[in-house]
């Protein structure tokens, strides 16, 4: 693992990494007190990250945890821009557009 895995430590906390993923994690906080500690705060506020089961989306094989997140901050972001920022009326027009980086 390059780094510190801070993008990976709130779904390590719930126990939503994959096994490889997990395992890196595992191996990364043997040896990194900051990283253990924010695992450990995500951990005590896991509670707040637990949803209803009827509000989880099942992924496409092949899809990873990871990019699912991406792709529905993505499409949460824009469904609230339309929505509640600019309500977007019949007739009118917009562009939804996004920037990545990897
Ligand atoms: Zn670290």
């Amino acid at each position: 693992m390059i780094g510190h895995p801070r993008e990976d430590l709130a779904a390590y906390a719930i126990g939503a990494l994959e096994p490889p993923d997990r395992t890196a994690v595992d191996e990364h906080l043997r040896t990194c007190a900051p990283c253990r500690a924010d695992a450990e705060a995500f951990g005590a506020n896991a509670y707040a990250l637990r949803v209803h089961t009827e509000r989880l989306v099942v992924l496409p094989e092949g899809v990873s945890a990871r990019l699912a997140a991406a792709v529905m901050l993505q499409g949460i972001t824009a469904h609230y821009l339309a929505m509640d920022t600019y309500p977007i009326a019949p007739g009118e027009r917009c562009l939804i557009h996004a920037g990545a980086e990897s």
